[in-house]
């Protein structure tokens, strides 16, 4: 084929397939559109999961008449001149392609009034034809209606997904821009169907709600942060509310929703051992930067960005998240089901109850006169590395059913789980070492480990690594290892129980990294290590154990993410008691 010009047409469907993938995308360039217009209401209504029809009303600024046939025109925007604007762009859209793109794949009309206009006006856009333009009647605003999308591009309607994926995929969407503009009200509707609906005070926690539930949304913990130019607000899961996947995870830069791996990973880093292998936390997370200090013309849909400092920004949310979870992630607190009078068995609390009152005589807990309970935490500043988790100072009272410490402290009762405790402080102390140098202990006897082929060729493999956590452990023919010396940590431990551990763990991932994969070992050597429930503590074993954990960065959880200790409030005993109201 010899060259040639493509058509007009042609051309510009090639253009529109790299803004308009699908119908989401459609539906996220006319949000963007109402929401730089200035909107305080957007309602978008959509028919066949957005292939038969999506149409987006707003009451924003509209479009004057003599520029409707400009703004469907490629490369015609209002909201850029000239190419350095590209470093100070404030709004969501400056490509001017989005209108121009949709038109060319799609029936599109637009209806529009401007503020300052008395009358509205209305162009039809069929498969890149512009029409004539109407004089119509409108409210002030504007309202696009795209109807059979990708009628022309036969293609493109082939990669479409099922229509509930589809459907999916624009419910996040809209969910997204509602969290991230809580100023702004949104209704969409699906056939026909309601299926959010924000109220526009401004209240992000009730947008959270009504994408959510309340339940979820009141669990969640709020982000605080601002150092420099960076500012980060929204909310993140506390540790025991998780997901098996990263979707509910979810990013804006200047109120832009964009896809970042770096970003992703920051907050999962300020997770690290709070979460249990495989879990992964919610969050809505809102960044503001100088728009000088973030490249938005990365990627045709916008979904991209590259930052001027990265490591800024990436360390940032690090901090912001682990400053909340810190800050706010309390010890769980019981609700208060009203044990004492309902009689209703509280399965596990209530054997702790009984038997905690056996060890509490000196306990002022009861006392009118008790200083008030302290104040959580809140967000102050705080750099890293981390101040402690903020335990309070407590005083051991005892050990209860040779399995949980109870402990006083200033705000209450804590009843602590050993085995838990234990594992947190085998973990840190451990984590330590391996920063430093790794103490290793000798073997008197050296001991012979037989495996399967395949854990033996996976161990093989990982030697090195073996020897970075402090065991000496040698290939010895055939399938079988000679392990000479063991981590110190873990003296009086079975040396060939540590290293099958080890090797479980190596089958279980596919390609872990070196940091993760010490931490993960460390945390399922140290569950293997600490003190079981059900074992007596002498007096002394107990308060050491007390302080270790105090000593912890991180307290409240175990490695792999569950509680270490329950908090039994001043406030929650007094409820139970029926004292309260006597102050
Ligand atoms: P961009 O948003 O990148 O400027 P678009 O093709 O999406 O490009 O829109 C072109 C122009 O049309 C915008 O710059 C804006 O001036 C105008 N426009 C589009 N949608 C709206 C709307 N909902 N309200 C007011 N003006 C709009
Ligand atoms: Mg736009």
């Amino acid at each position: 084929m010899p060259i040639h010009l493509l058509s007009e047409e042609t051309a510009s469907q090639i253009a529109a397939g790299e803004v308009i993938e699908r119908p989401a995308s459609v539906v996220k360039e006319l949000l963007e559109n109402s929401i730089d217009a200035g909107s305080s209401r957007i309602k978008i209504s959509i028919h066949g999961a957005g292939q038969q029809s999506i149409d987006v009303a707003d009451n924003g600024t509209g479009i004057p008449t003599s520029e409707l046939l400009l703004a469907v025109a490629r490369h015609a925007t209002s909201k850029l001149s000239s190419a350095e604007d590209l470093f100070n762009i404030r709004t969501l859209g400056f490509r001017g392609e989005a209108l121009a793109s949709i038109g060319s794949v799609s029936r599109m009309s637009i209806t529009t009034r401007a503020h300052s206009s008395s009358t509205g006006a209305r162009l039809r856009i069929e498969g890149g034809k512009t029409g004539i333009l109407e004089a119509v009647g409108a409210p002030e605003g504007t309202e696009v209606l795209v109807e059979t999308l990708f009628f022309n591009v036969p293609a493109r309607l082939k990669f479409l997904k099922r229509e509930i994926t589809e459907r999916q995929q624009i419910d996040t969407l809209v969910s997204r821009y509602a969290l991230a503009y809580p100023a702004i009200q949104f209704r969409l509707e699906q056939e026909g169907k309601v299926v959010l609906q924000t109220s526009g005070n401004g209240n992000r926690r009730e947008v959270l709600a009504a994408v959510n539930g309340v339940e979820l949304a009141n669990q969640m913990l709020e982000v605080i942060f601002e150092e420099e130019n960076v500012r980060i607000s929204g909310f993140i899961s506390p540790t025991s509310l998780t997901r098996s996947n990263r979707r509910e995870i979810s990013f804006f830069i200047n109120g832009r929703w964009v896809q970042d791996i770096s970003l992703n990973t920051a907050l999962l880093q300020a997770y690290h051992t709070l979460l249990m292998v495989g879990r992964y936390p919610i969050a809505a997370l809102f960044i503001e930067l100088p728009p000088e200090m973030v490249d938005v013309n990365v990627h045709p849909a916008k979904a991209e960005v590259r930052f001027r400092q990265p490591d800024v920004v990436f360390s940032g949310v690090q901090r912001a998240v682990r400053r909340a979870l810190l800050a706010y992630s309390p010890v769980p607190q019981v609700a208060p089901p009203p044990m004492w009078t309902s009689g209703s068995e509280e399965p596990h609390l209530a054997l702790d109850w009984e038997m905690a009152a056996d060890g509490r005589e000196a306990s002022p807990g009861m006392d009118e006169d008790f200083p008030p309970s302290r104040a959580p935490e809140t967000g102050q500043p705080q750099n890293l590395p981390l101040p402690s988790g903020g335990l309070p100072l407590l005083r051991l009272v005892g050990q209860v059913g040779a399995t949980y410490l109870v402990a006083e402290g200033p705000d209450g009762l804590y009843l602590i789980d050993q085995h838990a405790a234990h594992e947190r402080v085998l973990f840190e102390r451990y984590m330590g070492q391996l920063n430093r140098t790794l103490t290793s202990q000798a073997l008197l006897e050296p001991v012979v480990v037989q495996l399967n082929p395949q854990s033996s060729r996976l161990l093989e493999d990982q030697l090195p690594i073996l020897a970075h956590l402090g065991f000496q452990v040698e290939a010895f023919g055939g399938n079988s290892f000679v392990v000479r010396s063991i981590p110190a940590l873990l003296t009086g431990f079975n040396p060939a129980d540590a290293l099958r551990v080890l090797v479980e763990d190596f089958e279980e991932d596919e390609t872990p990294l070196l940091k993760q994969m010490e931490a993960r070992l460390v945390a399922r050597i140290c569950k293997r290590a600490a003190v079981k429930a059900g074992k007596v503590l002498s007096a002394d074993e107990q308060k050491a154990l007390l302080q270790d954990l105090e000593a912890c960065q991180s307290p409240r959880t175990c490695p792999h993410g569950r509680p270490v200790m329950i908090h039994l409030s001043v406030d929650l005993l007094e409820r139970q008691f029926g004292r309260r109201g006597a102050r």
